[in-house]
């Protein structure tokens, strides 16, 4: 694996497109990697990819209050990892070359200012900036996003839609604890009280999941202000529950059809740790 930190690298070691013996496949990431990250990368070589992977802390989607500062960096171990997983390249973009001044264009998205971002103002704004980069600066065949950050892999399929980027979205598969908690870089910050209560979040998803069917139409689309409920109970302090389409990715309304397929998407704190999850609800017939 070679180890790239200048766009001048890039340019010499990522045949252009034409000129692929296999096709190249782009894994994004902030670094701090776990096997979530891994199974990203390793999905890619599956499918034939020759896989760069980036690792960068991007500054333009952290909030003044958030935790730029403190993001976990890990790169001796990022770097095994992603060995072992069999990528070709890592990029560790020099900040200065990758950002060398202010970016003053904005992308918007009406489902940017939703969920994630309603309680995040700029944070998908300055994801889809960083990965438009990439798109431009790597041109990618395959690009890999985690079904973790469920909001943030809707609004980059629509970004390389609806931008004509020409790179094909491949989703993966959230990767769990054993006890269902989400892998996240973040889970490191969770206390040790913190931590053994954390999967209760998936719990509730899973528990909703399954009471979903049987349930009428208007009690169905009162479960998430229950689930807020019961997260609060259980010492999680929400930022939203909802249900999502997804299509659009727009909240489900008593105008969809009764039973419709849906997402549950959640937010909650824990302590000083921010979780996010997410789980498909299948349609119903009831
Ligand atoms: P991050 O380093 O958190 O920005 O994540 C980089 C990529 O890894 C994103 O596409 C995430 O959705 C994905 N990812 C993060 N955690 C997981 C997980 N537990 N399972 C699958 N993919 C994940």
């Amino acid at each position: 694996m070679e180890i790239l930190t200048t766009l001048r690298q890039i340019r010499e070691k990522i045949p252009p497109k034409g000129s692929r013996p296999r096709p190249v496949s782009l894994v994004p990431t902030m670094g701090a990697l776990h096997a979530g990250h891994q199974s990203l990368v390793e999905r890619a070589v599956r499918e034939d990819g020759q896989v760069i992977a980036t690792v960068f802390v991007n500054p333009l989607q952290f909030g003044p209050k958030e935790d730029f500062n403190r993001y976990p960096s890990t790169r001796e171990e990022d770097i095994a990892l992603l060995e072992k997983a069999g990528a070709e390249w890592v990029y560790f973009p020099d900040p200065s070359e990758l950002l060398p001044g202010p970016i003053h264009f904005r992308i918007t998205h009406p489902v940017a200012e939703l969920y994630c971002g309603a309680f995040r103002p700029g944070h998908f704004s300055g994801v889809l900036t960083i990965v438009s980069k990439f798109f431009h600066l790597i041109n990618p065949d395959r690009a890999y996003f985690g079904m973790k950050d469920r909001q943030q892999l809707f609004l980059i399929s629509r970004l390389a839609r609806e931008l004509s980027f020409p790179v094909e979205i491949r989703p993966v598969e959230t990767v769990r604890e054993p006890d269902g908690l989400a892998m996240s870089s973040r889970n490191r910050y969770l206390s040790p009280e913190d931590r053994k209560h954390a999967p209760e979040l998936y719990r509730m998803l899973l528990q909703a999941r399954d009471r979903y069917a049987p349930r009428s139409h208007a009690d169905r689309l009162d479960l998430p202000s229950r689930i807020e409920a019961q997260m609060k109970e259980r010492g999680f302090r929400p930022e939203y529950v909802s249900f999502v389409h997804p299509e659009t990715f727009l909240p489900l309304s008593s105008d969809d059809p009764p039973g419709a397929a849906t997402i549950l998407l959640t937010a909650a704190w824990l302590g000083q740790t921010r979780l996010i999850d997410n789980i498909d609800i299948p349609g119903t017939h009831v």
